[in-house]
């Protein structure tokens, strides 16, 4: 059993940032980076809205950027996932998924977020042959290919953008009449000629032999005008938003009905003393980097107060 007095658990923005504020205050944190090393944002691209880079910046450069700030300054980092905690006893106590075990004086929580999916059976049925949550990552495999992206949010805009340099033709599936997204990204949608969007829009169900190749749509469900049909495409990319990555901890900390840790008001602080939330896992409105990242310094300095006590 190995000791922490500080134990960071998530590789995004968040963690890595905590890492650093708790590393330079010389609390020798030890941080866990999970199945995702770098976090949501090693699935994405470009990063425009990070303060400092004008012209944008790498996200996966970004990351490892700010993962070699927080080992300068003495975080041990750890290629472990964590799949027990036990917060009701001092010190807290980890299990690894190695089966090794951690005990420490103090937690801080920043699990992120995950992909949503729609919940149909075909998901399963084509995943990774033909549906995917991350276009960066299998965009590259339809070259001049057909393809849909679900969701009218800023990450399905980024998503349509990013496929639409790759692929023939992008769908953009929406249920609502409007897009949720910035400004900025619907300015983007509506001037790129390769991409198409289907507002009312819901998918029912994915159809194929081998891999999709095509979906069942339901266009203004239960109106007067309804209309089914199937669309021919040859990838369906999800982007329809997150859920927190809380599961772990729910038995012991407040959640709300979506799952997000509550914290004590513009705090990091959790019910139980001693552990804290920070990025995604903790906010349910912003989620963004840049907040991931204030609240994870946030959470490292509630994290040394607590820790002097
Ligand atoms: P959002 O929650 O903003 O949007 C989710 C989208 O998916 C909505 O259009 C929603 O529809 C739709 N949706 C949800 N569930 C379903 C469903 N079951 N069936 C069909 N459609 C569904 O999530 P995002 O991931 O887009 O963004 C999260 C946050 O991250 C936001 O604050 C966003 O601004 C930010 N972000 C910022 C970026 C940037 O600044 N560059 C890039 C990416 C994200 P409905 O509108 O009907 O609810």
């Amino acid at each position: 059993m190995s000791h922490t007095k500080l134990l960071i658990i998530g590789s995004g923005v968040a963690g890595y940032t905590a890492a650093i504020y708790a590393g330079r205050a010389n609390l020798q944190p030890t941080l866990l980076e999970g199945l995702q090393p770098g976090g949501q944002l090693t699935i994405t691209t470009e990063v425009e809205n990070f303060p400092g880079f004008p012209d944008g910046v790498d996200a996966n450069e970004l990351m490892d950027n700010i993962r070699r700030q927080a080992e300068r300054f003495g975080t041990k980092m750890l290629p472990n996932a964590c799949t027990k905690v036990d917060l009701d006893v001092r010190p807290f106590r980890v299990t690894l998924d190695g089966g090794e075990e951690w005990t420490a004086d103090s937690i801080i929580i920043a699990t992120g977020a995950s992909a949503k999916y729609l919940g149909l059976g075909d998901e399963q049925k084509y995943m990774g042959r033909g549906v995917s949550a991350c276009a960066t990552c299998d965009g590259f495999f339809y070259r001049k290919k057909v393809v849909a992206v679900v969701g009218g949010g800023d990450t399905a805009c980024e998503e349509a953008s990013y496929l639409a340099g790759i692929a023939s033709k992008v769908y953009l599936i929406v249920r609502k009449p409007f897009l949720r997204a910035s400004k900025i990204m619907q300015e983007r949608i509506f001037s790129n000629e390769k991409i198409e969007v289907l507002f009312e829009t819901n998918t029912i169900g994915l159809y194929g032999e081998n891999g999709v190749e095509g979906a069942h749509l339901i266009y203004r469900k239960g109106e007067s005008d309804e209309r089914r049909y199937d669309l021919p495409i040859d990838g369906f990319f999800l982007a329809i938003g997150h859920h927190p990555n809380s599961e772990l901890f729910s038995p012991w900390l407040k959640t709300n009905e979506e799952g997000y840790i509550i914290t004590e008001g513009n705090t990091p602080c959790t019910s139980i003393p001693g552990v804290f939330a920070a990025g995604d896992v903790a906010d349910a409105k912003y989620r963004q980097a840049v907040i991931a990242a204030g609240s994870g310094a946030k959470a490292a300095m509630e994290a040394e107060k607590y820790l002097a006590q």
